[in-house]
């Protein structure tokens, strides 16, 4: 077996990524991924262990409905050992066929979700109803009234926009589905700020973009980038491309919000609520910029503490202080 690099030239056990979407790009192989994955999602310790639930060659092909001994064989022959492994007892899932078998599951759905809705809170930038749409696995939220935080950078009037998997928006109503939102992306960006892919694992390569000419004017987007926001940083998976693009505030805060819970003790999904995290970044985050070389200094105070994060331009954490509001706060 070979581990070289990243993509394009990723190999493991001998399958490249081209190869593995020729193998699952069939009806049939699918169809085995799909009866083997319901055979264990009965099994008591899913993932817990190497361990899953297998099935004899006469009843996975009695179930994926295959005459044909041939064609059936070709096809399992084809899935087995990178999505399926053949034991002593029968067939069953490899832990990568879990996974797609998982991936299958988060997307689907969305023909059937109507999820677009006003809900209960207002506008935290300016009183208005706040609606919550979802469209493409996008779960987003817009204020019916203002631009919302993001400038020309998003779709007029959005406070709040993150990747979101159908599946898990079938059993929350939208304020639940709201609070998971944020905190699940507060943990994606946690993964992205140590470097690692959320997705797959892989590494992350950062950029950093700063507007020269950048006027601060209160929350409102400056003439020359047409953002609120002076330094935008792009965080990308350099194996699977997975990506955000967001404000260095939203990095930081994000950060600090999800290190923060994990502080706490009586950790609550819920909290901070989305009121708290927009006060967060519109009111509570100072951003200097310096350059030769680019450090990006950013101060989020909330009501009983104060860290500072100085960040370089590969998104780096140079260095993080925090200190409780009755200390002596340096920096
Ligand atoms: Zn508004
Ligand atoms: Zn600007
Ligand atoms: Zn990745």
């Amino acid at each position: 077996m070979t581990q070289t690099g990243f993509t394009p030239d990723l190999d493991l056990d001998g399958l490249s990524p081209d190869e593995a979407f020729a193998i699952l790009g069939n009806e049939i192989r699918l169809e085995i991924i799909r009866v083997l994955w319901r055979e264990d999602a009965a099994h008591e310790y899913d993932d817990g262990s190497d361990t899953a639930e297998t099935m004899s060659y006469s009843e996975l092909q009695q179930e994926v409905d295959i005459d044909d001994n041939g064609k059936f064989n070709y096809h399992l022959s084809q899935l087995a050992p990178h999505f399926i492994r053949r034991t002593d007892n029968g067939y069953r899932l490899s832990g990568a066929g879990k996974q797609i078998a998982r991936t299958v599951i988060a997307v689907s759905g969305t023909d059937y979700l109507d999820f677009s809705t006003e809900l209960e809170q207002n506008c935290p930038l300016c009183g208005a109803h706040v609606e919550a749409t979802y469209e493409d696995q996008w779960l987003r939220i817009r204020c019916t009234e203002c631009d919302g935080v993001f400038g020309d950078q998003a779709p007029t009037g959005t406070l709040f926009l993150t990747t979101y998997p159908a599946a898990g928006l079938a059993s929350r109503d939208p304020e639940q589905a709201l609070a998971a939102g944020l905190y699940r992306c507060a943990l994606d960006i946690t993964y992205l700020m140590y470097g690692i892919c959320r997705e797959c694992a892989g590494h992350i390569s950062s950029s950093v973009t700063v507007c020269d000419a950048h006027e601060n004017r209160g929350g409102q987007p400056c003439a020359a980038c047409g953002t609120p926001f002076q330094v935008w940083a792009d965080m990308r998976c350099d194996t699977c491309r997975f990506a955000k693009r967001l404000p260095v505030e939203i990095f930081t805060t994000g950060l600090i919000m999800a290190t923060g819970l994990i502080d706490n003790r009586e950790m609550d999904i819920h909290s901070p609520s989305f009121d708290e995290a927009i006060d967060l970044l519109q009111n509570r985050v100072e951003t200097t910029v310096s350059k030769d070389p680019l450090r990006v200094l950013i101060t989020i105070e909330d009501e009983t503490a104060s860290f500072t994060v100085t960040l370089d331009d590969d998104m780096n954490v140079i260095s993080f202080d925090r200190s409780s509001q009755t200390d002596v706060v340096t920096s």
